[in-house]
């Protein structure tokens, strides 16, 4: 294998990615380089299965080794949710803060704030899907905290932590975020193959 495709138009996630893969000898593509323009639906209740879903769309098309990821935040009061809708919490054109307004509105009242970020990458290659994920626990704020990041950063502490991610510098939040964390056992896992 001497090239994947990460599932994604955010050449800054192709960047990241590159970056960690240090010595290895790959090139990373996106679906930009591979010339896929069309959207890719993600019909389904799981991040395994939405994960799924868009590596293999890509792999069954290109026969290249495929990476995509998906992410969300799950709040223990409200029964997981926003879950894999973290995207979508307060409507299909929601904005991120629309999002964590909702958020943040929904936990009024109550005591339990605990949640956690969730991150599953599928990584296919030769027809075999693979699966790893990463978490990052923490609680949700009363109100938002920062202005960096993006999404629910503003309204996430994470454990062992006094500032939320939005209070972060991105090498700080990404150095221990869910994706980080997923994306690091895939690495562990081809470097084990060589
Ligand atoms: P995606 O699958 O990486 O696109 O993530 C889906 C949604 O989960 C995003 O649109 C955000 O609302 C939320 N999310 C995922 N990762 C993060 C994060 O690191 N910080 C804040 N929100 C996130």
């Amino acid at each position: 294998m001497d090239k994947i495709c990460l599932v994604t138009r955010n050449t800054h996630k192709a960047e990241e990615i590159s970056a960690m893969l240090g010595e290895h000898e790959l090139s990373v593509l996106d679906l930009n380089d591979i010339g896929y323009h069309d959207d890719i639906e993600e019909p389904f209740h799981t991040l395994y299965e939405n994960a799924h879903i868009k590596a293999a769309t890509i792999h069954k098309s290109y026969q290249i080794a495929t990476l995509a990821d998906d992410s969300g935040l799950f709040v223990e009061a409200l029964n997981g949710q926003p879950g894999v809708r973290s995207a979508r919490y307060a409507g299909d054109q929601a904005t991120d803060e629309d999002n964590w307004q909702l958020l943040l509105r929904n936990m009024e009242g109550h005591v339990n704030r605990k949640a956690f970020f969730c991150t599953v990458v599928c990584f296919i290659h030769e027809g075999v899907a693979q699966f790893f994920e990463g978490k990052v626990h923490g609680t949700i704020s009363k109100s938002s905290i920062g202005f960096e990041g993006f999404g629910y950063d503003p309204i996430f502490i994470p454990e062992a932590s006094t500032k939320s991610f939005a209070q972060m510098t991105p090498q700080e939040k990404n150095s221990q975020s869910h994706r980080r964390k997923a994306i690091q056992l895939w690495l562990d896992y081809l470097k084990a193959q060589v």
